[in-house]
Parts: structure tokens; C-alpha cells; sequence
């Protein structure tokens, strides 16, 4: 009883034992935003001076914003966005789904200035114009219910409420080219033109995108009304991946001590080689933080954040393997049904036989070879496997394969897609010519 007792506060000990590394690991989120962003003081400086003129009671320009994941876009319009509500008064929302029932924060105005309402929105979460007007239209007190209106409906609503109150209703639609991918640029159109139609309100956007091909796609119209300001995010090199990792560390850490010198270097170095993203380099640190506690070291050191690359980048193939196309799918599977019994390449004809056993199977169409050869080639440029093309002499050319993903895994993610669990049980034909 006694040793029981004694072994269940151990186990406990055991554990808080181990949190040496971190005290709070909360600050290494890609939600956290910290108060000083470093190297970005230019964005931050450009994205103040046009945002200034609420002060003189004028109505900013919209402002596009783009570079990069992990630059820091969407740190930075937060950052400059809560400074600007701080300073003039108003509303901050910066959570796509925070409580509507917020008690305004109003702060003396200076004559002439409207109170600003900072609305964050990401149009990842926020996908379609309709989610987009309702949730808008909740901020400004109206109830939309989240489908079965006309959006005609939806619009005219979110309109009055908005307008109800002189105000400057700063919106930000982050990952905005997600809104375009789900339906027409008719809610940019209108939102970047609002304000000749609004008697009392006026509203600035600031639209915010990864994609750089997104301009492209849009409407001469809502490309000129929405790109009056642009702002570029350049990917971040290693020692300013460095910079910004250190502060976040110093913050994590419990102390100092617990990072060896060439960790966060390390980190910093494999961040930049992934274009410049900040995003990584946390999640390096985080997880080689984690690999570290795991195993009970006292300290993160070089080897860590080697496995931490590993594993990051496990993950990201696990990922891309989940939505790949079907057809897609039932390559690869042939690849990897065939794997153990060609250590030394798989050919295109063999993973075509096999493929076309398994689209009998499950059953699905069944594509040409040709076809198959191109599907092998982007799976290769996704790095999932190696595909060489050899010269087989007076037989002609054929490519030599080899998996490049740890394949008990990839099988196992492969056979949650229903077509392939049907084909599981499938041995291919190979196995009788060996035994
Ligand atoms: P983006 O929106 O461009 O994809 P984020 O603003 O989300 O990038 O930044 C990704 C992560 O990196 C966030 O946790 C953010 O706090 C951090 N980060 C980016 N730039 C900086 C910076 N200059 N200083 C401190 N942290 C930064
Ligand atoms: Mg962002």
C-alpha cells in the first residue's frame, strides 16, 4: 500500500522532472505574437504610414499584403492593427471567432476622428463570401444564420449594421486568395468599394496572401482597388531566422543553459534553406525541444534538431500521401506492394501490372501506361520517391524506382482511403516467381 502510494508520486515526479527544458512552451505557437517583431520594422513603419490618415480623419487606402508563409504578414498587421485601436480607440477583434459580445473600448477621440474597428478575419476558417458577410455582420450586432439567405439578403444586412454607427472599420482578410478558390471575387469587388455607398461608415481592407500568383488571378478591377497600397514580406535569411528564434527561445526556455550554442543556428540554417520561414524555425526548435525532454536530456543539442528535421518532414509527406488524387494513391500503393521484392528498382511495367490488378480490384478506371509514367513523375517531384530513368538497351528505356518515404508508414496512412483498404489483401504476382 505504502509502496504503491510511494511509486504514484514518483511517477508524477518522473514526468515533471522531465519539463526541463521548457517553462513555457506556449510562446513558441504560431499563434503567439510577440510584442517586438524584429526585421520587419520596415513593413511595420509602411503599414503605419498608410493606416496614419485615420488620424486626420480620412479613410486609409486598402493595402494588399504578400510574400511568403512565415514572414511574419500576419504578426505584423496584428501588431500594427492593436497599436493603431490602442492609440485612437475602438475595437481590436483579432480571433476569427471571438465572442461578438466584447465591450467596446472606447478611448477619448480626438475631434474629427472616427473610433476604429480592427476586424481579423482568415479566410482559411471564413471560406466562402457568405460565412465571410455573416460573420461580419455579427460584429456589428446583426444575427445571420450561417446558410439559407439570398446573399443579396446577407449583403444588404451586413451593409446597414455596418453603417449604423460613423466608424472605421479596418477588415483584414488573411489568406484571401482561400475565399477566391471557393467562388468569384464578386465580395472583394463590392467590400473594396464600399465606401461610395456608405453614408456614415467607411472601411478599409487589408488583404493579406502566401500566394503570389494570386494577383494574377483577379480582376483587373478588384486588383487596382484592393492593391492601392502593396506591401512586400521578403523570406527572412539565417541570421534574421536567428534573431527571431533566439528571442522566442530565451522566452521558452527555462534556462538559458538547457541550448546548446549551435542549436539555434541549426535551426535558423534549415529555416532558411525552406525559403526564409519563420514558422519553421519554431517548429524546429519546439520539436527537437520535445525530442529533448523525451529522452531525459538536460539539453537540446545539434542531434535534436536533426530529428526534429526528420520528423517535420515525416510529417509533411504523411500529409501530402492523405489527399493525393485516387489514381494517385493506387500507384504509389503498387510501388510500395512491390518494393520488398525489388531492392534494386522497380520498373514501370512491373508497377503497371500491379496497378491495373489493383483498379480491377477496388475497381476503378484504369489508365494508360503512359499516364502512369506521368503520375510516377510527380510523385517524384514530390519527393515521395525517386524514379531514374535507365537504358535497358535494345529493350528501350524504363524508369528504375525507389521509394523514398519510410514505407511501412506510408502503407499503413495509404490504407485509410477506403478504395485502398478494399485492395489490401492483394499479393502481386511477383511472389510466386521467387518461391
Ligand atoms: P505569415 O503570416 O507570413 O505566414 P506569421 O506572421 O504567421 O507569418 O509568422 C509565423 C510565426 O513566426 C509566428 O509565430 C510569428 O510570431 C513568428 N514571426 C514571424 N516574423 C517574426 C518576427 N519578425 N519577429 C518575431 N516573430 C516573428
Ligand atoms: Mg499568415
Amino acid at each position: 500500500m505504502m509502496s504503491d502510494q510511494k511509486s504514484l508520486d514518483s511517477l508524477f515526479d518522473k514526468l515533471l522532472n522531465n519539463e526541463s527544458i521548457f517553462a513555457n512552451k506556449e510562446v513558441l505557437r504560431h499563434s503567439y505574437t510577440p510584442d517586438e517583431l524584429p526585421h520587419r520594422q520596415h513593413q511595420i513603419e509602411a503599414l503605419a504610414s498608410v493606416l496614419v490618415s485615420v488620424f486626420k480623419g480620412e479613410t486609409p487606402s486598402n493595402i494588399f499584403v504578400y510574400g511568403k508563409t512565415g514572414t511574419g504578414k500576419t504578426a505584423v498587421v496584428k501588431h500594427v492593427g492593436k497599436a493603431l485601436v490602442k492609440k485612437i480607440g475602438g475595437n481590436y477583434f483579432a480571433k476569427p471567432f471571438q465572442s461578438m459580445k466584447a465591450t467596446p473600448d472606447f478611448v477619448t477621440l480626438s475631434t474629427g476622428t472616427y473610433p476604429v474597428w480592427f476586424i481579423y478575419m482568415n479566410c482559411e476558417v471564413v471560406d466562402t463570401q457568405y460565412r465571410l458577410l455573416a460573420k461580419l455582420g455579427e460584429y456589428f450586432g446583426q444575427s445571420i444564420p450561417l446558410t439559407g439567405w439570398p446573399t443579396d439578403k446577407v449583403y444588404d444586412t451586413f451593409f446597414s449594421s455596418l453603417d449604423m454607427e460613423k466608424r472605421l472599420v479596418i477588415i483584414v482578410l488573411d489568406e484571401v486568395d482561400k475565399l477566391l478558390r471557393k467562388g468569384s471575387d464578386e465580395v472583394l469587388y463590392n467590400l473594396t468599394r464600399i465606401n461610395s455607398d456608405l453614408s456614415k461608415a467607411r472601411v478599409s481592407i487589408i488583404g493579406i496572401t502566401n500566394d503570389l500568383n494570386f494577383i494574377e488571378f483577379l480582376d483587373p478591377r478588384v486588383r487596382s482597388s484592393l492593391g492601392e497600397e502593396e506591401i512586400v514580406f521578403p523570406p527572412y535569411d539565417a541570421l534574421q531566422l536567428q534573431d527571431i528564434l533566439g528571442q522566442r527561445a530565451r522566452m521558452a526556455c527555462a534556462k538559458d543553459e538547457v541550448v546548446d550554442n549551435s542549436v539555434l543556428p541549426l535551426c535558423a540554417a534549415f529555416a532558411a534553406q525552406e525559403h526564409g520561414d519563420a514558422r519553421r524555425a519554431l517548429d524546429l526548435f519546439r520539436v527537437a525541444g520535445e525530442l529533448a525532454e523525451r529522452e531525459r536530456s538536460k539539453r537540446i543539442v545539434e542531434r535534436h534538431v536533426r530529428e526534429a528535421k526528420e520528423r517535420i518532414e515525416q510529417d509533411r509527406i504523411v500529409e501530402v500521401v492523405k489527399t493525393l488524387p485516387g489514381q494517385t494513391k493506387l500507384v504509389l500503393y503498387s510501388c510500395i506492394l512491390l518494393d520488398k521484392y525489388e531492392p534494386s528498382g522497380i520498373s514501370t511495367g512491373e508497377v503497371y501490372n500491379v496497378y491495373r490488378d489493383l483498379c480491377k480490384l477496388s475497381p476503378s478506371e484504369i489508365l494508360t501506361q503512359r499516364r502512369i509514367s506521368d503520375i510516377i513523375s510527380e510523385l517524384d517531384m514530390l519527393g515521395i520517391l525517386n524514379a531514374r530513368v535507365v537504358s535497358k538497351g535494345r529493350y528501350g528505356r524504363t524508369k528504375e524506382i525507389h521509394l523514398g518515404v519510410p514505407v511501412a508508414q506510408i502503407k499503413r496512412v495509404l490504407e485509410q482511403d477506403r478504395k485502398i483498404e478494399r485492395v489490401a489483401t492483394y499479393v502481386p504476382p511477383i511472389q510466386h516467381k521467387l518461391s
